[in-house]
């Protein structure tokens, strides 16, 4: 039996909201490297399909939907039951994770969640428009928050695998490129050092590039959507605009691109869904993969983290968007969704891992544009890796409550650091813990570029004195 380390101690409350298949699968973890007390630990989630795998461990399972009317009067018991401050957990949809903030803030708790969810009833809000609906917005928000409740209690904002873990993975992958490169550079220890180093070592976008590859023993049945996680967090998500960070490389706004009129300015969104929105990128199995273009908080965090300025101009800033292939199932699901206009299949399945056959889920940044071309630096983790690893998840799952976990660990350690992002924390001591549950974290150099095989069989406008150009990645 594995001897697994205690990573840090908590002695008061920790309040789990949501026990889908994103806190079911930080349970464990949480309990194997967190030295706490039980009989302090609830779980909150309307749905108790799973209370047992909580209850057996001595946890308190409530069954109740957290909401924008009832939680105030709800947690702040749980909160303020001590002896030391709480710790909130937010594993869930449809609970905003602005109000808990605030509310950990005001009870002295910690807090972390995987990503910045609104209360219910915004995704599909049809008098919201499209800027309005958009993660840039949402991520404002938070940051507005930062900025006004200032020092205080850690809360970490969206510390999954992505948004999270990879923007450890970016600086990581921007050391191990400076080495190669064989350039003179300390590692940085400031914001504007790292932004610095991004554009010395002539980086020119980031692809957060996903590749799941985990297969179902029963195909998809008809009318069903499946995925390897949150089947309602991914529908969300796609139907919110594409969004990318939009580097200074770039010449030409999309024709379907917009500017926000107000905030950092480190994003773009298009006026169409991302989850039907395709772009060409590169993962070390597959090799050259269509992606989509899923909005997600670090495609503008990284970018706003890595921007120069001279003064109020911005004069670098790497692009920055997702590039995901989720799993055949979920691509499927995806095509049925769009070619029935946007109607959600009428059941939905998450496949746990003991229904997988075989497949892993390889999940990397793709640094390209600079003088080795392209370099892919990530984590390749197999279903039967995450099987002998921990209980209770896929792949795809244990990479995000691996983050979880890391994030939770850091928080103990520095609890006064007030509202951060995961671009701001130790990404050594995150990705020291996390390592144990990735597979092989693995850097692969790559010479592909949007440009290859185009252009031969049919004509297409291409920018051929800009390779990396977006207009080459997306696919019209
Ligand atoms: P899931 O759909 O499996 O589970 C969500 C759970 O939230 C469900 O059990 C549901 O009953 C519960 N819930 C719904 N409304 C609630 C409410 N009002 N109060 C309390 N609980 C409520 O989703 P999941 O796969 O566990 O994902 C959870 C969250 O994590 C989602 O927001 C998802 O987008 C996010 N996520 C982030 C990453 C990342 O890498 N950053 C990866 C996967 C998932």
């Amino acid at each position: 039996m594995t001897a697994w380390p205690v990573h840090a101690a908590w002695n008061g409350p920790i309040v789990m909201i949501g026990f889908g298949s994103i806190g079911r699968g930080s349970l464990p973890l949480i309990l194997r490297h967190i030295d706490c007390e039980r009989s302090r630990f609830t779980i909150i989630d309307p749905d108790a399909s799973w209370s047992h795998l909580a209850e057996k461990q001595g946890i308190t399972f409530i069954k109740e939907a957290v909401t924008r009317q009832n939680y105030r009067k709800l947690l702040t018991p749980l909160l303020t039951a001590g002896p030391g401050p709480a710790f909130i957990v937010n594993m869930s949809v449809d609970v905003g994770s602005a109000d808990i903030v605030r509310l950990a803030r005001e009870t002295g708790s910690l807090y972390i969640d995987t990503v910045v969810e609104p209360w219910t009833g915004f995704y599909d809000n049809p008098r919201l428009d499209n800027a309005a609906r958009s993660n840039y917005v949402m991520r404002e928000d938070i940051m507005a928050l930062k900025r006004k409740l200032g020092a205080g209690p850690t809360a970490i904002s969206c510390c999954g695998a992505n948004p999270g873990m990879v923007s450890w993975l970016v600086k990581q992958a921007l050391l191990n490129l400076a080495r190669d490169l064989k350039l003179k550079a300390a590692e940085p220890a400031t914001r504007e050092g790292w932004a610095r180093l991004m554009r010395q070592v002539g980086v020119k976008g980031i692809h957060v590039a996903e590749r799941d590859t985990q297969r179902a023993k029963t195909p998809k049945p008809l009318d069903c959507f499946v995925n390897t996680w949150s089947v309602d967090g991914f529908i969300s998500e796609g139907l919110q605009p594409a969004e990318l960070g939009w580097g200074t490389h770039e010449r030409k706004l999309p024709f379907d691109g917009r500017r926000h009129r107000s905030g950092c300015g480190a994003a773009i969104y298009l006026t169409r869904p991302g989850a039907d929105t395709r772009v060409r990128s590169w993962v070390p199995t597959a090799g050259p993969q269509f992606g989509f273009l899923i909005t997600h908080n670090e495609a503008i965090s990284i970018a706003d983290y890595f921007t120069l300025r001279q003064g109020r101009k911005v004069v670098y800033r790497p692009t920055c968007h997702y590039a995901y292939h989720p799993s055949n199932d979920a691509v499927l699901s995806l095509h049925e969704m769009f070619g029935a206009g946007g109607k959600r299949q009428s059941a939905a399945h998450i496949l746990e891992e003991n229904e997988i056959v075989d497949g892993a889920d390889e999940l990397g940044v793709l640094l390209y544009g600079h003088r080795r071309n392209a370099y892919w630096y990530g984590s390749r983790l197999s279903i039967g890796e995450a099987r002998k690893l921990a209980p209770y998840q896929n792949a795809t799952g244990l990479q995000v409550t691996s983050a979880v976990l890391a994030g939770m660990v850091w928080a103990i350690d520095n609890p006064a650091a007030g509202i951060v992002e995961t671009d701001e924390m130790d990404f050594r001591r995150c990705l020291a813990i996390q390592t144990p549950y990735l597979g092989s974290v693995i850097g692969v150099y790559s010479d592909w570029t949007p440009l290859d095989g185009r252009g031969k069989l049919f004509a297409e406008t291409l920018d051929k004195r800009n390779p990396w150009a977006f207009s080459n990645i997306i696919v019209r």
